[in-house]
């Protein structure tokens, strides 16, 4: 790990006046920035702390939805009952990530922003060939051991799968990011790797998120998040999905419906082919066990990760079927 300076902003503005200078970061829980220093992956000239800015770590809900501050802690936004009874599979995907620790020291906004736990990624002694590291190297995953790589939107250049809980819960329902002065989707901040995957995200240098909005709907009221991982505990999902479900009056009859799925894809994946196909039908287990495996449509496996495409229909399946009440 080589030096590096400090600098503790002192506001919004002047840290992200100073993380636009070449090889400045933003330092918030510091659990994914330090780690990826340490590797060698991240080589920061100075961290920009902001960790202790004040108006950053607001949670508020009504009945629009809920504004939740960047600087706001993994474990607050879980255990907040207003985001409980809103929006539960946004408090059971930080509940079900990390570990007590880490979710007490590590921010929503740095959580959007993990990277990838591509072993290949993170070991660049031992594996120079890195696309998303140090772009036009080659990719040492593919031809590798791929357990853990993603089987959609994967590209030739790279097949790192996103490694967070939290964006998947986030694309379901639609969230909002907001930066100094523009606003986007959740879903529109993550890039797919294409031929850059060391672009990951649709953020400029130096610009900072300083909160995500959900819209409250019925789905999210009515939702969760089912992750299936190696251990119970302090572990990243092999498969997960975030669910929102809303039924017609007869309570069978799908008025709408959230899916997304993590652990799979190259970015949180909304999976908008299972949600048109029950939209208007009756819910039943056929027809979801149908309609989840679209989850997979398009999906593409590279060895030991052929697995997942089995199992994250299944993983959706259960979720859906648990909101319907049919499990
Ligand atoms: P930092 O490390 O401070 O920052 C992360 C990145 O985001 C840096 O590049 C930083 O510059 C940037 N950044 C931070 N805040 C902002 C901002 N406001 N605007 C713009 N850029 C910003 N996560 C899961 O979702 N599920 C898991 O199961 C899981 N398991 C884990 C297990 C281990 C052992 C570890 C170490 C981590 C695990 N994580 C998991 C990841 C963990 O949740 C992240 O490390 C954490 O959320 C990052 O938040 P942070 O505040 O510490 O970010
Ligand atoms: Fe790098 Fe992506 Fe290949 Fe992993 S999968 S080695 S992150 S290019």
């Amino acid at each position: 790990m080589r030096d590096f300076s400090y600098f503790r902003a002192t506001s919004a503005a002047e840290a992200g006046k100073a993380a636009q200078q070449a090889g400045a970061m933003l330092l918030a829980g510091g659990t994914t920035l330090l780690d990826l220093a340490k590797c060698g992956v991240s080589e920061p000239d100075t961290v920009i702390d902001i960790t202790h800015l004040s108006g950053m770590s607001g949670i508020a809900v009504d009945a629009a939805g809920a504004r939740i501050g960047a600087l706001a802690r993994m474990s607050e936004v879980a255990d907040h009952r207003d985001i409980q009874a809103a929006f539960p599979a946004v408090s059971e995907s930080l509940s079900l990530a990390a570990s007590a620790q880490l979710r007490n020291m590590a921010t929503i906004g740095g959580n959007l922003l993990q990277r990838t736990r591509c072993s290949y990624f993170r070991d660049p002694g031992t594996f120079p060939a890195c696309n998303k590291r140090n772009p036009g190297s080659g990719c040492a995953a593919i031809g590798g051991v791929t357990r853990n790589h993603a089987v959609l939107g994967t590209s030739d250049a790279c097949i790192a799968s996103y490694p967070g809980d939290l964006a998947v819960a986030l694309v379901a329902f639609d969230a909002v990011v907001e930066l100094a002065d523009r606003r986007m989707t959740v879903d529109e901040l993550f890039l797919v790797p294409g031929e850059t995957p060391d672009r990951e995200t649709l953020l400029q240098r130096g610009e900072m998120i300083t909160g995500i909005t959900i819209p409250a709907s019925a789905a999210a009221r009515n939702s969760t998040y089912i992750k299936v991982r190696d251990r119970q505990s302090y572990e990243f999902a092999a498969a997960s999905a975030a669910v929102g479900l809303e039924l017609e009056a007869d309570g069978k009859t799908v008025r709408d419906i959230r899916v997304a799925i993590g652990g799979v894809a190259t970015k949180p994946w909304r999976a908008r082919a299972v949600e048109q196909a029950l939209i208007g039908k009756a819910l039943n287990l056929e027809s979801v066990e149908k309609a989840s495996r679209f989850a997979v449509e398009g999906a593409v496996a590279h060895g030991g990760n052929h697995y997942k495409i089995e199992l994250a229909p299944r993983v959706v399946a259960r979720a859906i079927l648990k909101m319907g009440g049919l499990a």
